[in-house]
């Protein structure tokens, strides 16, 4: 038998939650952020579904080739930049726009052939302290970059929220985001040129930053960053169910341990399920027993240590599942923030991770 292992991938999840994201910023455009091959969905996959976005957002130039080769023709931003001064001519050859958050970009492109124009979205750095010139470089930075013939259009302005899972419900809450919003007001006031500021968070939380463009990735997979709440408490639906099967069911006696380092003791004589899935597909190993699975769709926990390509599962609360019996990891039913949280990280990383050797499947 073929290893059971496969990720499903709902397109129309993924084409209801754009809607969604449109709905929440009814004024706003729409930059589909598909980095890392659109959260481990698939980026041409994820590209053809979200057909509709007005733009899209990579961290690589191999994934704008990836795209414009899928035959999309909407605006692209690299949303790094570029960092060499070979990447301006790629960049001009596909019609790729680039962030430009440091000075020694500038450099590169008033030293490119002028003849290679590309569209600039300047990054300012309004409190993450990650990417992007200080607010009293930024206007600088803006007047060398519009001096430039290649520099096509107006420039357009951008930001990024540290925080923007906190939302505005309490004086306490979203400070830092508040304070971004003004310094980032205040930095281009007067200039000309679109502006972007909202990653998902601050499509959900922050309707007053959501201005020309906003930056969705999370949210266009059904996944939420907001402590304590799932993709499904802002009406989008989960677009990954990562499932596999049932390969075994062992009857273990009671003070038998289970799996490496024998870190979980059978509380009684019971059923213990093995499924085909480990850390080896992505599944964090990280995750403790208790974690929860379904089995036939039923809650059943995670027992044992996560190995390379098993987990071992506590039956006592299914015992009509059977070898064969499909077992889900995340997906719509258990939402994989709820497994991010017992692993200790965030659904984002999770679906990410899912390694080569898994089968995708579209539905
Ligand atoms: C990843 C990223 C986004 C999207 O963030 P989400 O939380 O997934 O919506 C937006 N902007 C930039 C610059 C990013 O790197």
């Amino acid at each position: 038998m073929a290893r059971p292992t496969t990720a499903v991938i709902d397109t129309g999840a993924l084409r209801h939650n754009l809607a969604q994201v449109r709905g929440r910023a009814p004024g706003s455009r729409v930059m589909a952020v598909v980095k890392a091959d659109g959260y481990g969905h698939g980026l041409e996959r994820v590209a053809r579904s979200l057909a509709g976005a007005d733009a899209f957002g990579v961290a690589a130039l191999s994934d704008a080739e990836r795209l414009r080769a899928a035959g999309v023709s909407q605006p692209i931003l690299l949303l790094s930049g570029f960092d060499e001064p070979s990447d301006i001519g790629r960049m001009r050859a596909l019609h790729v726009d680039s962030a430009i958050h440091h000075a020694s970009q500038i450099e590169m492109l008033e030293q490119a052939d002028p003849g290679e124009l590309i569209g600039c979205w300047l990054k300012i750095d309004t409190g993450m302290h990650r990417l992007g010139f200080a607010p009293e470089h930024a206007r600088e930075a803006h007047a060398r970059l519009s001096a430039i013939p290649g520099v096509v259009g107006e420039i357009r302005l951008l930001n990024h929220f540290a925080s923007s899972d906190e939302f505005d419900d309490s004086p306490s809450h979203g400070r830092q985001t508040r304070e971004q919003m003004r310094i980032f007001h205040d930095t281009v006031a007067g200039l000309p040129g679109e502006r972007s500021l909202a990653n998902s968070a601050a499509v959900l939380g922050w309707p007053d930053a959501h201005a020309d463009w906003v930056r969705a990735g999370g949210a266009l997979y059904g996944m939420s960053v907001v402590e304590g709440r799932t993709g499904a408490d802002f009406g989008l639906q989960p677009a990954m169910t990562f499932a596999t099967r049932l390969i075994a069911i062992n009857h273990i006696r009671k003070g038998e341990r289970v799996g490496y380092s024998a870190t979980w003791e059978c509380p009684e004589d019971m059923p213990i399920g093995v499924a085909a899935i480990g850390y080896g597909d992505g599944y964090p190993r990280a995750a403790p027993s208790g974690t929860p699975m379904l089995v036939n769709g039923r809650r059943a926990p995670l027992v044992g240590r996560v190995s390379m390509d098993l987990v071992t599962i506590d039956l006592r609360g299914v015992p009509e599942a059977r070898v064969g019996d499909p077992v889900t990891l995340w997906g719509p039913e258990l939402p994989v923030e709820t497994i991010a949280l017992a692993a200790g990280t965030i659904g984002y990383e999770l679906t990410c991770s899912i390694t080569r050797r898994v089968r995708f499947v579209e539905r």
